[in-house]
Parts: C-alpha cells; structure tokens; sequence
C-alpha cells in the first residue's frame, strides 16, 4: 500500500470517527440528562400532587369542621330566638289581659298559643314554674293538675328541672346541657339535649325548648356530604369520604344513601395505614376516573380522619398527566437528537468535504518528497554520492536525508574498513570453501600462492591435490568423520604444493550448513611451514635425523601416561652399535658418522606409524617407543631391526661376534594398566640393554 493513500485513509478514519463518536457521546449524554430529568420531573410531580390533594383534603376538612362547630352556634341562636319569640307572645297576651281577665285566664291562653306551636323535628316550648311544677310538659297542659316535677334527673343524675329555675331565677335566663334517652328510639343511649330557659317573671315560671343535638348533626352531616359530593376541581378532582366502620358514604363522586359497605378490603386497609399519621397521609393505588368505563389509572391520595364523625376524608389525582408530560419531553428530545443529527451530519459532509482537498493535498506533498527521497536515495546507494538536502521540502524528510547521508558516510568507511580487512585476510589467510564432496568451489589468493596452483586449476578438484604422502590416512579419517557429524575440525596437516616442496597449514574446518544439512565446507588455514620447520629441528638428531634426547623425554612421559589411560601395550627398546669405539678407531670418526645415519635410516623406516617413534639417545645409544604390540610382538619387532641392521652387511673388522656391525637391545612391555613410571622403564631397558652385551651382543634381551 502507498504512504499517501495510507494517510488519506487514516485521515477519512480519524474524521469519520471522532465524528460519530462526538454524536454518540453527545446523544448518550442529552439520554442520560432527559432520564434525570424524568425523575425530577417525577419527584416534582409527586410533591405538587401531593400538595394540592393534601390542600382540597384539607379544606374540606375544615369545611367540615367549620360546620360541625356551627350545630351549637346555630342550635343556640334557633333555641335563644324561639324561646324569646315564645316569651314575647306570652307577655303580650299577659299584657293585654292583666287588667282585664285572670291570672287562670291569662295563664290558660299563654299555654294553649304555646302549647300549639310545633318546629320541625318535633321540638316544641314547655314551661315549669321556677318551684318545680309542671305547667306546659311534653306538649301538655299541667294547669289543672299539679305535676311536681322538681326532682326529675337526666341520664347523668342531674336535677335539671332544678338547675333550670336556679338559672330563671339568678340571671333570667341561660342554656343547659342534658341527656336523656330519646323517646321512641329502640337503643337505650342517652342523646345529648341542649336547652335554652328564660323566666317569666309575671308568674314565677321558665319557658324553655330543647334540641337533640344528634338530630342537628345528622342533619348537618347530610347538608355537608350533599355538598362535598358535588365539589369537582382540577381536571377530575373529587372528594371521597368513608367512615371508620367501613362504609362509603361519598364513593367514585357520589352520594351513597344509604351508606355503602365499602368494596375493596386492601384499599380500606390503606387508608387504615396512611390513617396512623394524626395529619394525614398518602398512599398510590389504582382506580377508575369519573367518566372512564372500567380502565385503572395510578393515583396518588390523600386522606386525613375527620375524628369527632370517624370520617375518612380523602381526594386523588391520577398519575398518568406526568405520562403524558414525560411522553411531551421524550418527543422533543427525539426532536433535538434528529436537528442535532442533521447539523453533525451537514458539518460532516463539510468537514468530510474540507478534509479531502486537504488530505490530497498534503498527501501529494509527501508523495513528492517520498518520490524524491526514493529516487535521490536510489542514486545515493548506487553512486555512494550524498543526497542533495534541498531537494524536500518537509524537515522530516530532510532528517532522514540527513541521516541517510550519516548512514552512508559510515557505510562507505565500513565497505573501505572490510575491503582493507578482507584484503588482509585474502594475504593471510589461506581459505577454501567446497562442496559436500570435497570439491573445492573457491580458493583466495593466499591458497593459490601456497599451493602454486591457479584458482581455475583447483576448482573442482579435491584438497588430495596438495596432500602430502607422509600425513596418515588416519588423520583424515578422522577429520571427515568430525566434518560429518557436523563438527568443526581443527589441526596441522603436511601439505606438497605443485612443485613437490612440503608446506605446513594449521587448518580450522567449518561445515556450513542450509535447514540445519550440510551444504559444503569452508576451511581457513595459516602457513606454519616456518614453525614447523623450527619446532622439527628442536626435536630432531641433526645427523641422523630420528628425534633427539630432549623431545625423547617429553614424548615417553606422554606416552606412558597415554597407554596407561587407555591400557594399550606400550613398548621401549634401547639399543647401542657393538663395539663402536673400535670401529671408530678402525674406519675413522667419519664413517663412524655414516654408519649412525644408515642404522638411524633402519629405524625411522621401522617407526613410520604415528604411534611409533625412533630417538637418539646419546652417542651411538638409540631408543625405539611404540605401541599396540604384545610381548610376542614386540619381541619379534625388535629381533627385526636388529636383522635389519646386520643385513645392512657394514664391514666391522673388529666386530667379535659378526664380520657385520651389529647391534645389542633391550626391550621392556608392558600393558598400559601395568606400566611404571618413566625412569623405571628407562632403568629397566638399560639393564636388559646391558643383560644383552653382557651376553654376547648382536641380542635381544628383554626385561621381565
Ligand atoms: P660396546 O658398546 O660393545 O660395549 O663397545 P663400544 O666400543 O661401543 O663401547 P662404548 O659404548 O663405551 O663406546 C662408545 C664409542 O662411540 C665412543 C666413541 O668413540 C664412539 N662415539 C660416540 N659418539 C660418536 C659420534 O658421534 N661419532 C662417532 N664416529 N663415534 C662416536
Ligand atoms: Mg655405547
Ligand atoms: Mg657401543
């Protein structure tokens, strides 16, 4: 994909994005708020209904009671003018006839008017006279008879009769509170009975009447539920009043008479709960509205016990208005979320629209820096020139440029650091690489100058081409079982180059691998001909050529130690030419010389094998260490040489044993397990060596 159109599409994501995620988080936000408000508007709701109900219920309640106080004021005021009517007539008739008819006669016509005069309820005027007779009682006339009534009492044992004329007589004229049982009433309950007396003074007497105080309650109570039932308020505001055993006396906004048993038990149980508090109380419950069929809506009520009546006033208001309210707001919201929408949407497509000739441009801005940069980069890694910095017009891109340059400056320094290294390495450092066969696929300059031959002479040949004869198949069988297994081999081979000169090589072989199997072989070498050289003359006799004194001590300690560990038959010989002072004497010192070079060629061609070796000990003294060889063997091994060297039929003149120069030996073996130390097996073949001249010479002894 291209970095322009990358960022044109990152760009378009970004907007497209931060967009619709502004829109969401905006509309999340406007929800949540709309739900809060939802529940104020509840809560408002609820306290508003409350107070209003709490308010009508309230009112009525002191309707109620405002007319509940009245039954006195007004019954005292009724009783207070009748009686006064009813002294008023009676005087008038006494002031008229005093002069002109009798007492009998007066008092006769004042009780037949009274006497006639009937109220509703069937209240009616009595006069006592103020010693306790009766004159007008129960409607009739006492005048002929004397009806002592002093001592009557109420219910309550109070001499009424008494008190009345007490009050006549002391402040002419007053109420009292009585209570008797109702004439004509099945129950034995006292009523409470109010009175109103005034005196009359021509005759000593009392008139009076008296009202049943429940009579003007019910009927007030009956004038109060007439009107509550009829109050509507609000939308659909009624009153209900039900009373504490259990009956609707106003029920769903009307008048129950008589009084309903009230239908819903739970309800009632409400109000019974919402009752305990002595203000009042609310409850929710569902109920039909006035004019709805059968249908229940939630309300809210309240009700408060009117206590003197055991009445439950109560109102409601129904619930779903905030419904429909709250429906009212969510429509609006919805409103606000699709104006909001379509001005996001429209400043999108603006933005979108914006964004688009913005990106274009800016993309192809960086386009053309990256063309440059791709192009001015292409020419800078092919020419390893720097790149031109005022060809961009981004920083950026001139950093990278810069940086590249940096880059390229120590790549430069690097390629010419390795060059100067490689060439180095090309002069020092004798490197082949080959196939898994062998075949060689190159060799450096170093190769080619030691061994002699050209590249194109070695390539595809093997390494045998340099092989020298003297190096042991062994080592390099061991070599390739190493570079088999994968291993690295390292050590020093003899090598011939093509002129036939021997040059030494200390080689280190690396398989090299592809998926972990071996593809080829690269062998690094260093030249330690000089070394070797040095290291051959340190350890070889100058005029015979086997190895000298010193490299004897050192390699038979190895040895031993060698056969011990892997408890192989290890085998020394010493040996020393017969009467060689006399041969000296005889043929001269250098032919003495001659004779130690042609005995020394004898045995260094009986130690060809890596594991045998032939030392000059000393003088014409020699010694002959090899291994693998049991006593029968190297028994055998030593007689050998020693035919050997008579067979080289050296005239000895002098020789007491042989025409021939001969030589005395003296073998010790032993198996590695019992080889003692170094002087031991030295001591031990010197004395078989001395066993041997001792007896003759021209001998092998061997030591037990
Ligand atoms: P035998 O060993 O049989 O007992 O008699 P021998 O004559 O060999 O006795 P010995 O070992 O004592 O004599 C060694 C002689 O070897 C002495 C010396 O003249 C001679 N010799 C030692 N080194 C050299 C040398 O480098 N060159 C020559 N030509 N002669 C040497
Ligand atoms: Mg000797
Ligand atoms: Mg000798």
């Amino acid at each position: 994909m291209k970095l322009s159109n990358l960022i044109l599409k990152a760009i378009f994501f970004t907007a497209i994005a931060s967009t619709f995620l502004a829109f969401v988080i905006n509309t999340l936000f406007e929800y949540n708020n709309f739900l809060n408000e939802k529940e104020q508007m509840r809560k408002d709701f609820t306290e508003q209904k409350k107070s209003e109900i709490k308010r009508e219920v309230n009112k009525i309640y002191n309707y109620i009671s405002y007319n509940e106080n009245n039954i006195i004021i007004k019954a005292k005021e009724k009783l207070r003018n009748r009686v006064n009517d009813a002294y008023a007539i009676a005087y008038k008739i006494y002031n008229k006839n005093k002069n002109i008819k009798t007492e009998k006669e007066i008092q006769y016509l004042i009780i037949t008017t009274l006497q006639n005069i009937t109220y509703e309820s069937d209240t009616y005027f009595f006069i006592n006279s103020n010693q306790g007779r009766a004159i007008l009682f129960n409607k009739k006339s006492y005048l002929d008879t004397v009806k002592n009534i002093w001592n009557l009492k109420d219910e309550k044992g109070i001499y009424f009769i008494q008190k009345q004329s007490n009050i006549a007589l002391n402040k002419k004229e007053g109420f009292i509170d009585n209570f008797f049982v109702k004439p004509n009433t099945e129950k034995n309950k006292p009523h409470d009975k109010l009175t109103f007396i005034k005196l009359f003074e021509p005759y000593n007497w009392h008139i009076g009447m008296g009202f049943y105080i429940d009579n003007l309650t019910n009927e007030t109570k009956d004038e109060v539920l007439k009107y509550i039932a009829s109050i509507r308020y609000g939308e659909d505001g009624y009153f209900f009043i039900n009373s504490l055993d259990k009956k609707a006396l106003i029920n769903d906004g009307k008048r129950a008479v008589p009084p309903l048993k009230y239908p819903n038990d739970s309800l009632f149980q409400k109000q019974l709960e919402a009752l305990k508090n002595p203000d009042g109380g609310f409850f929710f419950y569902k109920f039909k509205k006035l004019n709805s069929a059968d249908e229940k809506y939630e309300k809210l009520a309240f009700i408060k016990e009117y206590k003197k009546w055991e009445w439950i006033i109560g109102t409601g208001s129904y619930m779903d208005e905030l419904d429909n309210d709250l429906l009212k707001k969510q429509k609006q919201l919805k409103n606000a979320i699709i104006i909001k929408s379509s001005i996001i949407l429209f400043i999108f497509v603006f933005i979108f629209i914006l964004i688009y000739f913005v990106s274009k441009r800016i993309t192809s801005f960086i386009e053309s820096n990256i063309i440059n940069l791709i192009s001015l980069f292409n020419s800078a890694s092919s020419n390893l020139k720097k790149i031109n910095l005022n060809k961009f017009s981004f920083i950026e891109f001139r950093t990278i440029a810069k940086k590249l340059n940096k880059t390229l400056k120590l790549r430069n320094k690097a390629e010419k650091r390795v060059r100067d290294l490689l060439e180095i390495i090309n002069k020092n450092v004798i490197i082949t690489t080959t196939d898994v066969s062998g075949k060689i696929l190159s060799a450096n300059d170093s190769f080619c100058k030691i061994s002699g031959y050209t590249e194109e002479e070695l390539i595809g040949q093997s390494h045998n081409i340099v092989r020298h004869p003297d190096m042991p198949k062994e080592t390099y069988k061991q070599m390739w079982k190493a570079l088999l297994n994968g291993e690295v081999w390292e050590g020093e081979l003899k090598n011939r180059n093509k002129s036939g000169i021997t040059y030494w090589v200390k080689a280190t072989i690396y398989p090299t691998f592809i998926k972990e199997k071996i593809k080829g072989y690269t062998a690094i070498r260093q030249d330690i001909t000089d070394k070797k050289r040095v290291e051959y003359l340190s350890i070889t006799d100058e005029l015979t050529q086997t190895y000298n004194r010193r490299y004897f001590n050192t390699k038979i300690e190895e040895e031993i130690n060698r056969a011990k560990r892997n408890n192989y038959y290890l085998a020394f010989i010493m040996l020393d030419i017969d009467y060689f002072k006399l041969y000296n004497d005889t043929y001269g010192h250098q032919e003495g010389d001659e004779v130690l070079v042609n005995v020394s060629q004898v045995l260094i061609k009986h130690t060809a094998r890596a594991s045998d070796f032939a030392f000059r000990l000393g003088g014409e003294e020699f010694g002959i260490l090899f291994s693998y060889k049991n006593e029968e063997e190297s028994l055998e091994y030593a007689n050998l040489i020693k035919g050997e060297v008579e067979a080289l039929q050296i005239e000895h003149k002098k020789n007491k044993i042989s025409p021939y120069l001969t030589i005395s030996l003296g073998l010790v073996v032993r198996e590695g397990k019992k080889l003692e130390n170094v002087d031991t097996v030295y001591k031990l073949a010197d004395e078989a060596l001395y066993k041997a001249k001792e007896s003759g010479r021209n001998k092998v002894c061997v030591s037990i």
